[in-house]
Formats: structure tokens, sequence, C-alpha cells
């Protein structure tokens, strides 16, 4: 597709999660003509991706969290929930769900989320301004090329087979890993690869109540075919393999989501000589933080303290991971990755009690088994055998025959790795490189730009969620947040999405406005009207958050009278245009840092930014 007239474009490829939510804010923020085109490989997973798309998600599938943290909107906390209850189209919905009142701290059927992107996105689109305008393409991006002019996609798929764009956000998600213990069974029919596709869904679906069933992994999808089967009356063994026996809590009942300020860990930012000594301090560390918790904050629930710390931890942990060799550090991640997670994140009690209840007592009929699995071969009575190896002691394992195996999402996080086109040529040309430090995802700058081998971007090409791994664990501390989840992409599309806007507002010529020199001008311009600009950013918070257009379109003449009447220290180029051009973008980069911040819950951040109406 090539371009008509002088309209910019942005291509985003992807329409899973994080590239609807980058296409929502780039359709909010464009105040100029600009075409926003969304590829999607698969049609059955636009505005959904692997998590929410229907064909994969029956209706018992839940959100891993509470529905009150599943807006789209980071500023608008029960924008999900209002959704559900108010504007979703139950007609075809079965019972319970069609008659369900969904609350905040309460479950919701994961597949209901495509219906409420579509409807956000398209939302979106109508209220944007004149000229900015959403185009959704099929296809799969397998290549790009970046010229002095921009980005030229190669596009695989029914529609054209170049795609040229000002700027590209790769918005690919998980990456699927071929599981090496599997290599023999993969077409078995016995075996489910991917729990998430309609294939995998009808084999579990199909089972005898009474069949044996083994899932790899324990973590959270593992938690979805399990209560899948149990809730349909499931009578046969289920075993959960998993290599260091971890398993979610559940969140109690009514839990909030809240971020405490508590001491650094200062002896995570020491020299260390080993790996145990490392461990031996943390763990110190982490029983302090812990006893600090329950005995200062006595109204936390004892089931939350863990999530209390890790979530306290953050802002210090890029720090001490600064101090650990990369080899050590993957190591660690490896290790410690899944039970890093489970302390920060829980589940919730609509999957985990019908888990918990059947894995009582303790040879009931969910059984966790600890260990490595080694391989599944098909067994000479047609069913598969599962080999597991006990930890730490390679070779002494057991065998467990089983009529289903499933095997939980196995994401190829080493983008070195990974084998589908677009990402082997990105790394084949040099616009991308595997994150050094952790292994996974590639490696990025700030802004979320995509860093080639000499450290620099390559080319206007950002990403946004899963490719973002490894910078989101070493930049953000994001150890135990699964790097990729919701609230990590919510931020990143807002951040993405307001960079390309400025980039395009600015032009060519005005991008200086990082350096050096003009950091200077900036902190100079910031002091000389500290009152106005302080005024002007809150505008432009409020401006960046509004749904309806109209009232996008006064708050925006407001900050651009405000903008006017600031002035600016003389030592600013004299241009007017260009002034304001870039007292524009310092104002936007405050109110961006404003809507990101993930220091305070969404709840405090809306009442912060003054979003928060009377009944909140
Ligand atoms: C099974 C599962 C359940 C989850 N459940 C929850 C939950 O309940 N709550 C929560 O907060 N988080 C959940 N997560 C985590 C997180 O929210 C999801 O991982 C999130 O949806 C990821 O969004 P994404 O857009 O980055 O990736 P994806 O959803 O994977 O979307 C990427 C899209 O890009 C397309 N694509 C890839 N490459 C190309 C290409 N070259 N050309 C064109 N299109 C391409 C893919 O087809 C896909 O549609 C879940 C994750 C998984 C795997």
């Amino acid at each position: 597709m090539s371009r008509t007239g002088t309209c910019p474009r942005v291509l985003i490829v992807g329409a899973g999660l994080a590239g609807t939510a980058t296409a929502i804010r780039l359709l909010r923020f464009a105040r100029r003509p600009l075409e926003v085109v969304l590829l999607e490989r698969r049609y059955d997973y636009r505005s959904a991706g692997i998590a929410y798309h229907r064909d994969g998600n029956p209706w018992d599938h839940v959100f891993n969290i509470q529905a009150g943290r599943m807006s789209v909107f980071r500023e608008d906390v029960l924008d999900f929930v209002r959704w559900a209850n108010r504007e979703a189209d139950r007609r075809k919905w079965p019972a319970p769900w069609k008659e369900f009142e969904f609350v905040e701290q309460g479950p919701a059927p994961r597949r209901i989320f495509q219906d409420y992107l579509t409807d956000r996105l398209a939302e979106a689109g109508r209220e944007a301004c004149p000229g900015v305008v959403l185009v959704e393409a099929d296809g799969e991006a397998v290549d790009l090329e970046v010229h002095s002019a921009g980005v030229e996609v190669t596009v695989r798929g029914p529609g054209p087979a170049t795609l040229s764009a000002d700027h590209v956000v790769l918005a690919t998600g998980l990456e699927l890993g071929q599981p090496p213990f599997a290599s023999e069974v993969l077409e078995h029919p016995s075996f489910v690869r991917n729990p998430y596709s309609a294939a995998g869904v009808r084999k579990l679906l199909a089972l005898p109540p009474e069949a044996t069933v083994t899932i790899v992994g324990s973590v959270l999808s593992a938690y979805d075919s399990a209560g899948l089967l149990l809730r349909r009356g499931h009578t046969g063994k289920i075993h959960l393999i998993s290599g260091t026996g971890t398993i979610f809590r559940a969140y109690p009942a009514g839990h909030a989501h809240g971020v405490l300020q508590l001491p650094c860990p200062t002896s995570l930012l020491e020299p260390y000589r080993n790996r145990e000594e490392f461990l031996a301090r943390v763990w110190a560390e982490w029983e302090r933080a812990c006893a600090v918790v329950v005995r200062d904050h006595p109204d936390v629930d004892p089931r939350v303290v863990a999530e209390r710390v890790a979530k306290a931890w953050e802002p210090h942990l890029p720090e001490a991971i600064e101090r650990i060799p990369s080899a050590e550090l993957r190591c660690l991640l490896d290790d410690f990755g899944t039970a890093i997670a489970s302390l920060r994140v829980g589940a919730v009690e609509y999957t985990m009690a019908v888990i918990e209840r059947a894995m009582q007592p303790p040879d009931g009929m969910v059984g966790l088994v600890v260990g490595k699995v080694e391989k599944v071969t098909p067994a000479t009575s047609g069913r598969l055998t599962v080999s597991v190896t006990a930890p730490r002691e390679p070779g002494q394992g057991h065998a467990i025959e089983a009529d289903l195996v499933v095997c939980n999402v196995a994401r190829e996080w080493d983008y070195s790795r990974v084998e589908r086109p677009l990402w082997r040529n990105l790394l084949g040309r040099g616009i991308a490189v595997p994150h050094e430090r952790t292994g996974r995802g590639v490696e990025v700058d700030g802004q979320g730009a995509l860093l080639g081998p000499d450290g620099k971007p390559a080319g206007p090409v950002f990403a946004v969620g899963v490719p973002r791994e490894g910078d989101e664990i070493v930049r953000n501390g994001r150890t135990g947040a699964f790097a990729f989840n919701l609230a990590a992409i919510k931020n990143q599309s807002i951040a993405v999405a307001a960079h390309v806007i400025e980039q395009l507002e600015l032009g060519d010529g005005d991008l200086a406005l990082g350096t050096a020199q003009e950091r200077g001008h900036v902190s100079k311009a910031e002091e000389a009207g500290r009152a106005g600009f302080e005024e002007a950013v809150v505008l432009e918070v409020r401006r960046l958050a509004a749904r309806a257009r109209r009232e996008r379109e006064l708050l925006g003449s407001r900050l651009d009278a405000r903008i006017r009447s600031m002035g600016g220290p003389p030592v600013l180029p004299a241009d007017a245009s260009r002034h304001e051009g870039v007292m524009r973008a310092l104002v936007g980069r405050a109110a961006v840092q404003r809507l990101t911040d993930v220091s305070v819950t969404p709840r405090q951040l809306r009442r912060h930014l003054g979003l928060a109406n009377a009944e909140e």
C-alpha cells in the first residue's frame, strides 16, 4: 500500500492487546491527519491475540486477574467493568454470565475482552480528529527496511505486498517455542501443543471424564486447562508437572491493588562473592521487608504481603540488577522467574477454588509433580508416557502414562531462536539485537525504539509488549510481573504513541529536543514558567485521557492558549512556531510521565491527575 498525499502513516504490526492499545492511543493523541494501519496475520486474533480470542477461550477461562484491573486505560480503572455491565451485547452469552453483575474484584470471562477491545478501538476511530483514520489490514509482516524517508514493510497475505510508513510499532506478542521434550509427539492426537487453540480446546472438551491428564507446567495457563475439565465434572487424575513446584495463590476476597513505600534492600547493592551469598542476602532482605509490612501495615492481608514487598522493591531493583553479571542474571531469571511471578501476582478465586479443592486430600484428583519433563513418547497402549526427572537428581525419575498431555504455553523468549521471518530478518539486518543482559526480548531505548548492534536506533521502529521483556526487567525492575503483562503494555502503548506523535509534529529538524543543549533549554523553560507549565501539564493529561473528540478539542485549545501565554526564556529558538512546538512536546512528555507513573495505583493516579469524579 503506497501512500496517497502527504498524510503520515504509522504501521502497527500485530493487533493483539498491545497493538490495539497503541492504535487507540494514536487515534486519540493525533491532532493532525494521520493514517494508523493495524496489520494482523490472523483475523481471529484481531483485538485479542492468543490470550483473549474466542476460539481458544471457552467461557470458563476467566482473566488471571480481577476484572477491575483489565481496563485498557490505566487512568480509567473501571472502564472494562462498566463496559461489561452496561455496554456489552450479552444476547449470545450463556448462563451464568448472561445475568452476571461484574465487580471490580471479581472474575470475568477472558473471551469477552475481544468485544471490549473491538468496541474501544471503534470508538477511538469515531472520535479521532478529522483526517485521523484507522485502517485494518490483513497479512503477516515478514521483513522491513529502513530508508531515509521511512520504513518499507514486506507483507505476506491477501493485501498489498509492501506497506510504507513513517513509523512502525512492533506489537508481535508472544513467540511460541518448540518444547524440546515433545519432538516425537507434536502431531500425536493425545498431545495438545497449544491449549489456547480451537483444536486444543476441542481435545480437552472431547475427553472422557475418567481420563488421566498430564499438564506440563503449573502456572496460570495450567489452571485454565485443569479448571475447564473440573468444572465439566472431570473425575480422572490430573497431574500438574512443575520444575519448581510453584503454585499461585488466590487473591483474598476484596483484594485491592496497592503500592507501599518500603526501605531500599541496601545489601543487594553491595558487592557479593557468589550466588549463594547473594541469594542468602535476598532472602534476609525479603524476610525483613515482609516483617516490616506485617508490623506497619496490619490492614494488609497475610496473603498479599509478598505482593506488596515485590511491588515496593521494583524501583530499587534496576540498581541491584546492574551489579549482577549477565550470565548469572540469566540463570537467576531461569531458576526463579516463575517463583518471583507467583509472589508478585495472584490468581482469581474463581479459578483457584476448583483447583485447590481438587488438590485435597494430598492425593486428590489434581496432583502436583515436582520435576523436569525429559520426554513425552507414545506408549504401546496408544496413550502417552511422560518421563519426569526429580529436581537435582538426574536419572532418578518416573513415568506417568496419560490419555492427554497438555503443554502449557511454552514461549520462546530468546529472539535469536525465534523462527518467525520478521524477527529473523530484523536480527539479520541489524535492525534488532537480542537483549544482551537477560537473553529475553530485544534491546530497546527508553522510548521503546529498537536498537541495532551499535546501540543506536536503526530507524523509526518501536516495540510494545513482549519483545521488551528483558528491557523491562533491567530498566524498571519488573522481574516478577510477567514483563509483558497488561500494566506494562498499557504504559508502553501510551509512551510509544505519544513519542511517535511528538516526532511527527515536530518534524525531523526538531528532533534535537533530546540533545544536551536542548535539555538545557528545557529545564530553563520549565523554571521560567513553573506555574504555567504545571497548568499546561494538567490540561495535557486531561486531553490525553479524554475519550470524546469535543472534550479533547476544548482542552487542546485551552492548552494552546496556555502555551502561547507562557512565553519562554530568550535562549529558546526565536521562531515562535518552533518554540510552541517544543514547549508542547515538553508538556506532552511531562503529561505522559504522569499518566504512566507506576509508583501509584491506577485509582490513586486518577485522584492525582484530577480525573476522579465525585463518586470516587
Ligand atoms: C494464555 C494467556 C492468557 C493471559 N491472560 C491474561 C489475563 O487474564 N490478564 C492479563 O492481564 N494478562 C494476561 N496475559 C498476559 C498479557 O495480557 C497477554 O500476554 C497480552 O495479551 C499480550 O498482548 P500482545 O498484544 O503483546 O501479544 P499477543 O496477544 O500475542 O498479540 C500479538 C499479535 O500480533 C500478531 N502478529 C505477530 N507477528 C505478526 C506479524 N509479523 N505480522 C502481523 N501480525 C503479527 C499475532 O497474530 C497476535 O495477534 C495472558 C497471556 C497468555 C499467553
